[in-house]
């Protein structure tokens, strides 16, 4: 039971190490047998990490994702859709808002997915979550994501029902084929550039219990509060086994589900900015390499403003700068990779 709290012991010398041996233990080997209630403790917490050290990380990781996400927009091959699921009050928002804050807003997408609407019931289950997907150079966030199809719709069969199914695709079989429909899609999405990253926020029921009261008693949370998350709980029980048997079948080599303890908020968001700072080191995108043509042009460009000047203006003012800054920005590098290690591979 709680396989992470045993293995967490064996942490090694610098932090990034840490984090990069600490998002193994969230990650859910592809082919394993999840249930949650035995296997994910919703209250861990890294021994090696108080809530001080805990945010100074997370403000480095922040700034580490700004620069990284720079990058995959200069290289734009790849795009990073991160699905991001979990129960109500287990802090999707909060954590979205805290782990993409230095994040150049032009780079990233939010979308969040309610209740389908009339167009979209008359499309195929991942029509309208294939429509929201990350361009190349961007991070797409699906707010509840395509996951939803095998979660709320499972533990409400109705749902399925109101999709106008053909009778043989709704039959014996349904999740089963649906699991393996989107582990096809991912690796189609994989293949092709986009990197999915998914991330469960493992909420426990007293938490839950705990986040509602807080919505329902203090005025400034009240907004929060919906009726139909208070109903939603009573189905506390079929949802833990809807994602238990979402966790045991669609964790893939190329898309891995990470089980992120959601008791302790600071810690859930750094665990969360971890695992897509780890992916972005692990994709190490670059900024595209100028041609001998384009230098040439460059250097063309750079005559003539230069020859522009008026009298007692600086012909140039960034060339001493220019060569400061790429001495701090082969630091900067280094920094993440040899520094900090890079994390290795899975
Ligand atoms: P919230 O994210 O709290 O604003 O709520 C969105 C609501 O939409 C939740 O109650 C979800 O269960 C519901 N929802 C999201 N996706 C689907 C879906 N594919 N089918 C039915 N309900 C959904
Ligand atoms: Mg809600």
């Amino acid at each position: 039971m709680l396989g992470n709290r045993r293995k967490a012991g064996a942490v090694t010398d610098t932090s990034a190490e840490r984090i990069a041996e600490f998002i193994e233990l969230l990650r859910v080997n592809p082919g394993s047998e999840v249930t949650l209630a035995n296997d994910f403790d919703p209250a861990y917490k890294a021994d090696f990490l108080n809530k001080k050290a805990g945010k100074s990380l997370l403000r480095q990781d922040v700034e580490l994702l700004a620069d990284y996400q720079e990058r995959l927009a200069g290289q734009d091959t790849h795009g990073v859709l991160v699905c991001l699921q979990a129960l109500d009050a287990a802090g999707k928002d909060g954590t979205i808002r805290h782990v993409m804050s230095g994040v150049n807003p032009q780079g990233v997408h939010v979308n969040s997915f309610k209740v389908p609407s009339a167009e979209e019931l008359n499309h195929d289950f991942l029509w309208r979550y294939a429509q929201r997907l990350p361009a190349r150079g961007e991070i797409g966030i699906f707010n509840r994501s395509h996951y939803e199809e095998v979660l709320v719709v499972r533990v409400h069969p109705e749902l399925l029902d109101r999709q106008q199914l053909p009778k043989a695709a709704k039959g014996k079989g349904v999740w089963k084929r649906r699991y393996r429909e989107i582990n096809d899609w991912e690796r189609y999405l994989t293949d092709n550039g986009i990197k999915v990253l998914k991330i469960f926020l493992n909420l426990s029921k007293e938490e839950q219990r705990v986040r509602f009261l807080r919505r329902l008693d203090l005025p400034d949370h009240n907004w929060k509060f919906s009726a139909s998350d208070a109903r939603e709980r009573r189905y506390w029980d079929d949802y833990q086994r809807a994602f238990s048997e979402m966790l045991s079948n669609t964790s893939t080599e190329w898309a891995p589900w990470h089980v992120i303890p959601a008791d302790r908020k600071w810690f859930a968001r750094i665990c969360v900015s971890a695992v897509l700072a780890h992916t972005l080191i692990e994709l190490d995108p670059r900024y595209p390499k100028v041609s001998p043509a384009q230098q040439r042009e460059e250097r063309k460009a750079k005559a003539e403003l230069i020859a522009q000047a008026p009298e007692g203006a600086a012909a140039d003012p960034f060339h001493a700068s220019a060569s400061a800054g790429k001495e701090k920005a082969v630091k900067k590098h280094a920094k993440h990779t040899k520094n900090g290690k890079r994390p290795r591979k899975s």
